[in-house]
């Protein structure tokens, strides 16, 4: 029996302007540490610079970036303070630790982030 939902299926979609798609990637049992890795290959630290990133059907990686500059969750190695020092901090800007979702309200962080239902707010970087 063939399962027709993933016919026709050539990619799935494992970040959305700068937010993770965790269904999509418990799907595809990919790690958040190993989409990071992946954004950073493509000298990328910020996921808020990340347009798309997709899972080809081969097992590849497709990383589509934004032009501009976008604030979002930074993906450096969280021991690397060294770097994460040097990035440039979006002021009263903070993103969902668990997949991105950037916020604009400080009253917000009080509360679970609407998308993933994630507690933890970092300082969004913007690069
Ligand atoms: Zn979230």
């Amino acid at each position: 029996m063939k399962d027709t939902a993933f016919e026709g299926k050539i990619m799935d979609i494992l970040v959305k302007d700068g937010v993770l798609q965790l269904n999509c990637m418990e799907q595809t049992r990919m790690s958040q540490e190993q989409v990071f890795a992946q954004c950073r290959y493509e000298q990328i630290d910020n996921l808020g610079k990340v347009q798309r990133a997709y899972l080809e059907a081969n097992g590849g990686f497709t990383i589509l970036k934004f032009d501009s500059k976008k604030p979002g969750l930074s993906i450096l190695p969280a021991w690397d303070n060294e770097l994460i020092t040097d990035q440039q901090a979006a002021p009263g800007t903070y993103a969902c630790a668990n997949c991105g979702h950037v916020i604009h309200d400080k009253v917000k962080k009080q509360a679970s982030c609407e998308l993933c239902s994630g507690n933890e707010w970092k300082n969004a970087v913007f690069s």
